[in-house]
């Protein structure tokens, strides 16, 4: 069957779930993703065919998609920061909000001025996405990540392998644990009262879960039946409770002029922004993603 008379039928049947122009984006993604295959290719190509064996493999993601299972999950990739990842039921789809902490956290640290060798931990690392993109784009710095799940830890270390970036993961579950000093680092700095040495970072960033479940009903089907409870939700009556853990670890593992990054609820700026001057961060500051919302907090101790 000829591509584009296919390409009319796949649309055609997703459009009781998606409008015209996601169908479509979903078909050019596919037509990539499958067949290496640019949209402009097959504008340029139009007798191009599908064989029979093919139409099975586009029959098939497109029952999936009926199902409203995202295409990211379906195809087990997706793209980053202009990085692909990995990625699997086990782990949060990468948002573009995130990408906006990256790039806030990148720019910032070209004006440290000695930014050569920094120590940067990502806590909550889900796919790898923050870990690896600074791991990229940081030279010479030095990244760690912890996640609570051994299985999204495997997910992670394929995507700096993919990525050809070292990235050292941990699995640890960071309400446990009182101090960020288990990577086993070199050149711990010594500490005053004979304790044993603290590992200190000079970045410290967080995606954790953030959203309360009173917030349910504005999550939509695809995320609430596929992406995984873990890594979204918070109770109600403690929603910050990784944000007060996270900022407890900071002023033991944060260096002196280390910076702590959160991405945060939308709904929560103000209060998040009164717990860090509650525990005692400086220079806290919050800012709007590109839609506006309160998205992303930078401090010092
Ligand atoms: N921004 C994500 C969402 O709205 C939530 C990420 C998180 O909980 N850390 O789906």
């Amino acid at each position: 069957m000829k591509i584009r008379n296919y390409k009319a039928l796949f649309v055609q049947e997703l459009l009781s779930l998606y409008d015209k122009g996601e169908a479509e984006s979903f078909f050019y993604i596919i037509l990539e993703n499958k067949h290496n295959l640019k949209r402009i290719e097959l504008a340029l190509n139009i007798e191009l065919e599908f064989s029979n064996a093919e139409i099975e493999i586009w029959n098939i993601i497109k029952e999936k998609l009926k199902l409203e299972i995202p295409i990211q999950y379906i195809l087990g990739i997706t793209s980053f920061f202009g990085l692909e990842f990995e990625v699997n039921e086990n782990v949060l789809i990468p948002r573009p909000e995130t990408e906006e902490l990256v790039e806030f956290i990148i720019e910032n640290s070209k004006i440290i001025i000695d930014n050569s060798n920094l120590k940067v931990l990502d806590i909550g690392t889900g796919s790898g996405c923050i870990a690896v993109s600074l791991a990229k784009n940081l030279l010479n710095s030095n990244v760690f990540a912890i996640d609570i799940s051994q299985k999204v830890v495997e997910v992670a270390q394929k995507n700096a392998k993919l990525n050809e970036v070292k990235v050292t993961f941990i699995k640890t579950d960071i309400l446990q644990i009182d101090d960020l000093s288990i990577f086993g680092l070199i050149n711990p700095m010594p500490t005053t009262n004979n304790q044993e040495p603290t590992t200190k970072f000079d970045i410290i960033v967080s995606n954790p879960p953030y959203v309360r479940n009173l917030e349910k009903h504005e999550i939509k089907k695809n995320v609430l039946d596929y992406e995984p409870h873990l890594a979204l939700f918070v109770d109600d009556t403690d929603a910050l409770i990784f944000y007060r853990k996270i900022c407890e670890l900071a002023h033991k593992n944060l260096s002196q002029n280390g910076q702590l990054y959160f991405e945060i609820n939308q709904y929560l700026g103000k209060e998040t922004v009164d717990l860090m001057q509650k525990m005692n961060f400086k220079n806290i500051e919050l800012k709007q993603d590109i839609y506006g919302n309160d998205r992303m907090i930078c401090c010092r101790i």
